[in-house]
């Protein structure tokens, strides 16, 4: 008998049928004799939904206000799913982040879990019921309401399974597993048996969103065994995060591509090329919040230089607004910038034995005509910018100049 906890996305939930059909997967692994957790995202589209309904309101909605209207998506699909266990006879009982207590901080849109009481959640255990739990939510000390930014009922699943020292957390969704890059995109792409867990934070952290970056954090940081699933199906092993790398010769260098057309590009042009440039341009941009992410420093001319970096695309118009006492200050000579990029990435923990990975990728993208605007390495993943148009283009040739198209 093992301690499971389930986590089902917005598409698994995504009508009273498919509601149905979770409640008897889980009905099956009950019968099996295990305890099960389950924790749910709103039906797909709702928080899209609620979203747009409060921007109708405030064009920017008011982020405790917005917690409080999110969060309602997660807590209709427990009350539902309780219900559809209890209509076959399993007992449930559901339970928003705020009633187990799932404390964060107080960031609203992006808090952070700080700690996880179990006290109810073992009780029901005890007594042979199905905890069902609202993904995506937390309360923060003084009671208010938060949420773990989009995607985060992932991190909740897995957050609850190393609460409950869990003997596996799975993640079920609309795929059978992690892919070598997004399904949609490349309908070559194959399905990883597993993956390491270093490898999926570069992944996660580099745009594939079939796991929200903070739940590979956490299974890191607590050994949590993690696993993708598909809820459609009732066979396959899915894929398994590992933390061992796989130690068979003929796995690929690269492992996935991951891409993202969330960021924005902003280049300050000739500024002074002197110590502390840096510094005085992201300083304010730290200052108001907004994190960075590349950054190119180009080799200077007559004692000036051009000084490029990206950022969230959602803080793009707040950057340049950031930037402008700095352009004064530094006399810098204008500003270049865009929110039509995309990053691409190759990652693979075979790149720290191989060498030649880069000029793979460079030489495919030259031959398609495909411009690179910056590039940015770790010891396990090269990423470039490029122009947005070309994303679906670059990942297409990229997964097949490495060969993950063929069977490993
Ligand atoms: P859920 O609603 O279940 O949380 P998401 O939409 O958040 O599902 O994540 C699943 C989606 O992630 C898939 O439908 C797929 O399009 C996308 N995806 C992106 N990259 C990958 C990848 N490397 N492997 C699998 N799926 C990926
Ligand atoms: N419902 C939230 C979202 O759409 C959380 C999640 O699905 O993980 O982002
Ligand atoms: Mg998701």
């Amino acid at each position: 008998m093992a301690l499971i906890v389930q986590k089902y996305g917005g598409t698994s939930v995504g009508s009273p049928e498919r509601i149905k059909n979770v409640a008897k997967r889980v009905a099956r692994w009950k019968s099996q004799g295990h305890d099960v957790v389950v924790v749910v995202s709103a039906m797909s589209g709702e928080t899209n939904r609620l979203i747009a309904l409060a921007k109708d309101i405030q064009s920017q909605p008011d982020a405790r206000e917005l917690d409080v209207m999110v969060s309602t998506g997660e807590q209709v699909t427990i009350a539902l799913l309780s219900m559809a266990l209890l209509e076959i006879g399993v007992p449930a009982r559901s339970y928003t982040g705020g009633q187990v207590r799932i404390l964060t901080d107080n960031a609203h849109t992006k808090a952070r879990i700080l700690s996880i009481d179990e006290h109810n959640m073992r009780a029901d255990l005890k007594a042979g019921r199905v905890v069902v739990v609202a993904g995506f939510q937390g309360i923060d000390e003084a009671g208010n309401i938060t949420t773990l930014g989009r995607g985060g009922s992932d991190t909740t699943g897995v957050a609850l399974a190393a609460a409950l020292n869990a003997d596996e957390c799975q993640i079920y969704t609309d795929v059978d597993g992690v892919y070598t890059t997004d399904p949609r995109i490349v309908p070559e792409a194959r399905r990883l048996k597993t993956i390491t867990f270093e490898e999926m934070l570069e992944m996660a952290s580099l745009g594939s969103k079939v796991l929200q970056i903070r739940s590979v954090e956490f299974a890191g940081k607590y050994k949590v065994r993690l696993r993708v699933l598909s809820s459609f199906e009732d066979e396959g092993e899915g894929t398994l995060i590992t933390f061992e790398e796989d130690k068979d010769m003929e796995k690929a260098v690269i492992s996935g591509i991951a891409f993202n057309r969330d960021e924005a590009k902003i280049t300050v042009l000739g500024v002074p090329d002197r110590p502390g440039i840096a510094y005085q341009i992201l300083g304010p941009v730290g200052e108001a919040n907004i994190d960075v992410d590349m950054i190119v420093q180009n080799v200077g001319h007559d004692g000036l230089t051009d000084f490029s970096f990206t950022v969230h695309r959602n803080d793009y118009q707040k950057t340049l607004k950031v930037l402008q006492p700095v352009l004064e200050h530094t006399k810098a000579r204008g500003v270049q910038s865009g929110d039509k990029i995309a990053k691409v990435s190759v990652v693979g923990v075979g790149m720290r034995s191989h060498a030649g990975i880069a000029s793979t990728m460079f030489r495919t993208l030259a031959e398609e005509g495909i411009n690179i605007e910056m590039i940015s390495t770790s010891e396990i993943k090269i990423s470039v910018v490029i122009d947005e148009k070309y994303t679906e283009l670059a990942v297409r040739v990229l997964h097949k100049a490495f060969g993950l198209d063929q069977p490993a």
